[in-house]
Formats: C-alpha cells, sequence, structure tokens
C-alpha cells in the first residue's frame, strides 16, 4: 500500500447513490473501483445492494446452501465480522470487495430496534481506511436504512443518472437527504459529481438535458460522460470490469477517464500517472541527449553549394 498511501493519508470513502432504478449505480462501482486499482490505488469495493450485483459483477458467485459461512455486508451491519473478515480477493491485485448476500435486506428490519443503527457501516469500515485511498458503496435503489448507512460512513456522494426526460425526477429528494444526513448524522458529506451514463450525444433530448443538469449541478457535473457500450454490459456476466472484459472499448476508456477526474479534482495523482510521467520524461531527455551527428545533419546539401 505503500504507493496509495504517498498519494493520499486519508480515505475517501464514495457512495455511488440514485434511489432511482438501472441508471448504472452498479457498473460505475464496479468499473470506477477496478479503474482506480489500475492506476496501482488499493481500492475497497462494499456491495451495499441486497440484488448483490457488484460482487456477481467482479465474479463473487452468489452464495450457495454450502457456504454460510462466508461474511458479507450483513455481518458488518450487524457486527458479526470485521471488514478484514468479511473481503474477498478480485482478480485485480488492489481490489479487494466485501460482498452484499440475500440476508441483506433482512438487515433493514433488524437494524431497526439497535442503537445507532445509522452508523453501522462507518463503524465496521474505520479501522481499515488506512489502507484503501478509496472505498466505494454501491447502495441499492431505495432511500433506506442500507442507503443511509452509506452515507453516513461516506465522505462524498457519486450520482449517476440516465440524461433523460425525468432525469431531475427525485434528484431533490436525494440531495434533501443529502443536507438532512450532512446536518444530523456527518457534516463531512459532500457532493463529490453527478455523472451521465448510458450517454448518447446524438439525439436533442440528450444535449437539452445536459444543458439543464448543467444549470443545475454547476460544476459538480462531471466533465467525463459515460457512453451506452454494449462492452460495458456484457462485462458482468463474464464477472469481470470492462478494464479486464475489453481494454479498448470505449467503456473502459471511459471509466478511466473518470477515475483520473475524480483524481485530479482532489490534486491528487496516481502511482500509475507519476509512473507514466516519469517513463515520459526519461523518454523525452533521452531524445535530447541524442545529437545528430554534423554529417548527417547535412546529408542534404550538395557538394559544390
Ligand atoms: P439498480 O438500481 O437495479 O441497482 P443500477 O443503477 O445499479 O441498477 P446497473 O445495474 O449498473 O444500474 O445498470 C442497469 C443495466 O444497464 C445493466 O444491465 C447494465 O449492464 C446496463 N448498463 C449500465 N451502464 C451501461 C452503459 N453505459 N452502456 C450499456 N449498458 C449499461
Ligand atoms: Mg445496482
Amino acid at each position: 500500500m505503500k504507493n496509495g498511501e504517498a498519494a493520499t493519508p486519508t480515505s475517501r470513502v464514495i457512495a455511488v447513490v440514485n434511489q432511482k432504478g438501472g441508471v448504472g449505480k452498479t457498473t460505475t462501482a464496479i468499473n470506477l473501483a477496478a479503474s482506480f486499482a489500475l492506476e496501482g490505488i488499493p481500492t475497497l469495493l462494499i456491495d451495499c445492494d441486497p440484488q448483490a450485483n457488484s460482487s456477481g459483477g467482479l465474479g463473487i458467485a452468489r452464495q450457495g446452501d454450502g457456504d454460510d459461512h462466508r461474511k458479507s455486508t450483513y455481518d458488518l451491519l450487524l457486527g458479526e465480522a470485521t471488514v478484514a473478515e468479511a473481503m474477498l480477493p478480485t482478480e485485480m491485485e488492489n481490489l479487494k470487495v466485501v460482498p452484499s448476500s440475500k440476508n441483506l435486506i433482512g438487515a433493514t428490519i433488524e437494524l431497526i430496534p439497535m442503537e445507532r443503527r445509522e452508523f453501522k457501516l462507518r463503524e465496521a469500515i474505520e479501522p481499515v481506511k488506512s489502507q484503501f485511498p478509496f472505498i466505494l458503496l454501491d447502495c441499492p435503489p431505495a432511500l433506506d436504512l442500507l442507503t443511509l448507512n452509506a452515507l453516513v460512513a461516506a465522505d462524498g456522494l457519486l450520482v449517476p443518472m440516465q440524461a433523460e426526460y425525468f432525469a431531475l425526477e427525485g434528484i431533490s429528494e436525494l440531495m434533501s437527504t443529502l443536507d438532512r444526513v450532512s446536518s444530523s448524522f456527518n457534516s463531512g458529506l459532500v457532493l463529490e459529481g453527478v455523472l451521465l451514463t448510458m450517454y448518447d450525444d446524438r439525439t436533442n433530448l440528450a444535449i437539452q438535458v445536459t444543458e439543464n443538469l448543467k444549470s443545475f449541478f454547476d460544476d459538480k457535473l462531471l466533465k467525463t460522460t459515460i457512453p451506452r457500450n454494449v462492452r460495458l454490459a456484457e462485462a458482468p456476466s463474464h464477472g469481470k470490469p470492462v478494464a479486464l472484459y475489453d481494454a479498448k472499448s470505449r467503456g473502459a476508456e471511459t471509466y478511466r477517464e473518470l477515475a483520473l477526474e475524480l483524481l485530479a479534482r482532489r490534486g491528487m495523482e496516481s502511482p500509475e500517472v507519476k509512473r507514466r510521467k516519469a517513463a515520459a520524461a526519461a523518454a523525452a531527455s533521452s531524445l535530447k541527449s541524442f545529437q545528430v551527428p554534423e554529417k548527417k545533419k547535412r546529408f542534404w546539401t550538395k557538394k559544390d553549394s
């Protein structure tokens, strides 16, 4: 973790939230986490959705009858496991995941009588914050106690949205939830950014909706937009982030751009960016020191000129 620690001493916890279903939360959580990991940054993805789509999309098989011992986000919330006990490796060295499980849906009811029920996830991730410069939380499509735990645990909210006519529907509810959480439970919570997903810039509607969102969110509307890309939809069925499924696809490229944009906004440089810069500087200086021999320089000069 030496590299990540050098880039940022504290962890940034980002909740990927929108109570609207199917807007690209899970696709964003998986592929942004994978992009940070490929940039050399140790990253943890916690699947906070009982649908367990981000666990499945990273190749974690659904929990069967035989593996009830496997710990999950449910156990974190109920205080029955630590993150260290619940987290699983993925195909990427820098990416770990705490999987979800079908019993997570029950946690919303089991948590109700508990004290400090909104703080369970925050308290659970505290001990591993120093290991992960980024912790991503994939939320369910609801403003329930699971999402509330994610908002209380988070530093920033990343809101994926489709550029469609009803895009802003429900957003005022999400923004007032953000205000309520930040005034009652978590004063550090901010809007990290709004991300346009499944974007098609050829339609007038998309352009018009983008203009509206721009005037509503101003610089919180991220410059990177994620296009509709079939590779992004196919990758989860192979249990891979798109960067491992088809690294050259537009989907992989744009999620990498998103990771770089979020890093730049925080004034951070990833170990990979530093390595690329050092390599470019080394190449430039070796070019400089390469002197064209005098004779060769004038090879076009006629003898008698
Ligand atoms: P839910 O609210 O159910 O959790 P979600 O907000 O997490 O949904 P996703 O599961 O990420 O949304 O995406 C919904 C569907 O759209 C999935 O089938 C996914 O593969 C597909 N999808 C997401 N983003 C893109 C994209 N940019 N291009 C093409 N397909 C996409
Ligand atoms: Mg999802």
